[in-house]
């Protein structure tokens, strides 16, 4: 059996999976920008912890994994004492470990992940590892680890010692190991099989992973995404969705028990029917008359850099590049205001800055989802405490655009469960159906995040269409929300 170690991976998350790797290919997704992303980034960080390991003999992929074993080999032979993607086979099976200590006690084996801690899918990993090496006649000493360290925040130069973190794995990895045979059989046993392994829809189909045959199970297989599937209905978690599911329903027509349902499920399910719009005028209008003129519409984009790039950030942080604001006036003269980082230097001081000129004290804001404006803008003020209290009477001035659809006073069936801007637009805004789809490069905060944070790597040309582009999105999002509030005002007349 040919097997490398992220195969044995796919197989334990699904053996439908593995058996879709090998024999329809065709079935599964190619990466998007944003997986394409985390792939890179993984690598980066990967790089990055060899640097604890210095003065290493590096196996490079391209040369061939025959090559590369036999190579391991005699690295291993002529006492290199530390190898980066050493590679071993055993019976058809394949493995590169991040970073191979070799010690006169045995070998230790460092696994890199750019998460923030230990999973058990890592187990696994380490354990295909421990296998496989074991079987070419190799000791092994340990067995880690090594993940991101959240908390540690960088000073003026990174120190590697704290960024990573190594957990010792090799109790875990030894009381797995003896599985495997058993596991191996199992693929052997389906990889040689014709047919397609009968293998239901569950929650392991983003455990640990989102699965790359989802669109090829859930949709081309079990039309599973349709609007009226159970799997749209809003408020009902992934647990309760399979098992309506399992039960046979799978339509909101096979939904017997309405009353089981919340009021929100209900009138979902009822606007779907009659191709309905909810609205209740009243709560509408009680929501208009708490907002007062001007508007200061306001939104951020942020980007989360795995290895934190600023003095005082740790990985993962949260960091605002951007932000969009419109003001809406009472008598509908509409003015606009934009910030957008230089990318390479930390943002935060100039968006501060910014941002405290272009909103008067005491100014009237709203944010769609206002949590995250909140958010972004009480971490400001506790990284930056000479703007505190500015930044915190900003924060507490914020209310929410949200709220109406949240709390579904309004109600499209186009809106299909949602209450997010991306599908309150279109619904409420006809003439701003395909606003979002028409933009280019950047459609969705994702994107913006991922485009951001790769925009220094681009050739200059491209970073200013990038750059372009990153602001006709935020503007849009503000944008959108004075066309909100305008279509709510003409709903209750
Ligand atoms: S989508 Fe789910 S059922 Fe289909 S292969 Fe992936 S994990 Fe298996």
């Amino acid at each position: 059996m040919n097997l490398s170690k992220s195969r044995f991976i796919k197989g334990m998350q699904c053996q439908k999976l593995l058996w879709l790797l090998t024999h329809k290919k065709e079935a599964l997704s190619e990466p998007d920008m944003q997986q394409t992303e985390r792939f890179s980034v993984g690598e980066d960080v990967g790089i990055l912890a060899c640097e604890l390991f210095p003065k290493g003999a590096r196996i490079h992929f391209c040369d061939g994994i025959s090559y590369n074993a036999k190579r391991t080999k005699e690295l291993l032979d002529s006492g290199t004492n530390v190898i980066y993607e050493a590679t071993f086979i055993y019976e058809g099976i394949v493995v590169m470990v991040d970073i191979l200590q070799n010690t006169p006690q045995g070998l230790i084996i460092n696994e890199v992940k750019s998460s923030t801690s230990l999973k058990e899918v890592y187990i696994y990993d380490l354990s295909v590892q421990h296998y496989v090496i074991t079987h070419c006649g190799y000791s092994i000493k340990e067995a880690n680890l090594i993940h991101l360290n959240t908390d540690y925040k960088r000073g003026k130069s990174l120190d590697l010692t704290r960024l990573f973190v190594s957990v010792p794995c090799l109790e875990s990895v030894q009381e797995f190991t003896p599985k495997i045979p058993t596991i191996l059989s199992d693929f052997s046993e389906i990889l040689e099989t014709k047919n397609e392994p009968n293998i239901d829809i569950g929650l392991h189909c983003d455990n640990p992973y989102s699965c790359e045959a989802k669109s090829y199970c859930w949709e081309a297989q079990r039309n599973i995404t349709e609007e009226d599937s159970v799997f749209n209905l809003a408020w009902l978690n992934g647990d309760k969705k399979l098992g309506l599911y399992r039960q046979g329903i799978a339509r909101f027509s096979d939904i017997k028990d309405i009353d089981s349902l919340n009021y929100k499920q209900q009138l979902q399910i009822e606007c779907f029917k009659n191709k309905s719009v909810h609205i209740q005028k009243d709560k509408i209008k009680e929501f208009l008359g708490s907002l007062s003129y001007p508007i200061y519409h306001l939104d951020f984009e942020t980007f989360q850099p795995a290895v934190p790039r600023f003095v005082g950030t740790c990985a993962y942080e949260q960091i605002p590049f951007q932000f969009s604001l419109h003001i809406q006036h009472k008598d509908g003269k509409l003015e606009h205001k934009e910030f957008l980082a230089k990318s390479g230097i930390d943002p935060r001081v100039e968006l501060i800055q910014t941002l405290l000129d272009s909103i008067p004290p005491n100014a009237f804001i709203l944010a769609y989802n206002a949590s995250f404006e909140k958010g972004v803008i009480t971490r400001l003020a506790a990284s930056f405490p000479q703007y505190e209290k500015e930044l915190l009477h900003i924060a507490s001035q914020i209310e929410d655009l949200m709220y109406p659809f949240a709390a579904r006073h309004y109600y499209h069936y186009k809106q299909n469960g949602s209450h997010s801007i991306k599908v309150v637009l279109p619904a409420l805004v006809p003439q701003m159906e395909s606003a979002y789809q028409e933009l280019s490069l950047v459609h969705n905060g994702g994107e913006a995040m991922e485009c951001f944070a790769t925009l220094e790597s681009k050739p200059k040309k491209e970073q200013e269409e990038y750059r372009q582009a990153l602001l006709a999105y935020c503007k849009l999002d503000t944008l959108a929300m004075v066309e909100i509030i305008k279509a709510l005002e003409k709903l209750v007349g």
